[in-house]
């Protein structure tokens, strides 16, 4: 199936007299990891949360899997079933331990038997490396397994999408390569990711595409290696430029 998963046609979103997003386009192919970076403020979460609706597009278009997400008949509960979101805070129910912060989808979305639910929220935790901790709470852990926990937890849908909103942004640094290293596992796997990150070495060894958001467009979209060794958008360079300083 040639078919993008995922497609962003033309999408607007302005929150008052700010238009952040004017005019985003892109499409995502089964299996592929695609990148977004772009400055502070460009409207990667914006653009992120459309995609499922959690704010709310002005206009454009999306589609997953060939659904319209933007049709106004279109059921979100079915279509968020199939859609991981790792978000930058973790988001895991504090109250809850790990297994039942991955079971609770499962049971009351999914309409998994118990059983069933326990055993896949065991195996992708086996997958994340954190099996033993199926029965602590998110405060035990190391906010990198907390992260690793929260990747479990999307992955438990079998997802047709995983979205990452900054994943390591808010880790201490020796934290990151954890959390990246299973990204790049899952990646291997063939699961379809998009990633905002500024994890440069990451993009360069796990995108299959980068892209860069800025002025409320992409305006630059390339191969991982293209992108960082040929960019051409002056505005991209400076990006890059500030972003290799800061290292
Ligand atoms: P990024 O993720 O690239 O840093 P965001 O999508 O979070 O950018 O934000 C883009 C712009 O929209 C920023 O200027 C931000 O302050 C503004 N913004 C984001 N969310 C809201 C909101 N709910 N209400 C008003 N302004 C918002
Ligand atoms: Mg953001």
């Amino acid at each position: 199936m040639t078919d993008p998963i995922l497609k962003v046609k033309d999408l607007h979103k302005s929150y008052g007299d700010l238009h952040v997003l004017k005019g985003v386009s892109f499409e995502v192919k089964r299996g592929e990891t695609v990148v977004i970076m772009g400055p502070s403020g460009s409207g990667k979460s914006t653009l992120l949360r459309c995609i499922i609706r959690l704010v709310e597009p002005d206009s454009g278009d999306i589609w997953i899997d060939g659904v319209r997400v933007t049709d106004p008949k279109t059921d979100l509960i079915e279509i968020r079933k199939h859609v991981g979101f790792v978000f930058q805070q973790f988001n895991l129910f504090p109250h809850m331990r790990v297994i039942d912060n991955i079971t609770l989808a499962l049971t009351k979305v999914h309409k998994l038997p118990e059983d069933e639910a326990v055993k896949r929220a065991l195996e992708v935790l086996k997958k994340v490396g954190l099996e033993d901790k199926a029965y602590a709470y998110p405060g035990e852990l190391s906010g990198g397994q907390q992260q690793r926990v929260a990747i479990a937890r999307a992955l438990a849908i079998e997802p047709k999408l995983i979205l990452f909103d900054e994943p390591t942004s808010a880790l201490d640094p020796e934290l990151i390569g954890e959390v990246l290293k299973t990204m790049e596992q899952i990646a291997e796997e063939g699961k379809t990711m998009v990633v905002v990150t500024h994890e440069i070495d990451f993009a360069k060894e796990v995108a299959d595409r980068v892209l860069f958001i800025d002025y409320g467009r992409i305006l630059e979209e390339a191969d991982a290696k293209t992108f960082f060794s040929n960019p051409k958008h002056p505005r991209l360079r400076a990006f890059l430029r500030r972003l290799l300083e800061r290292v």
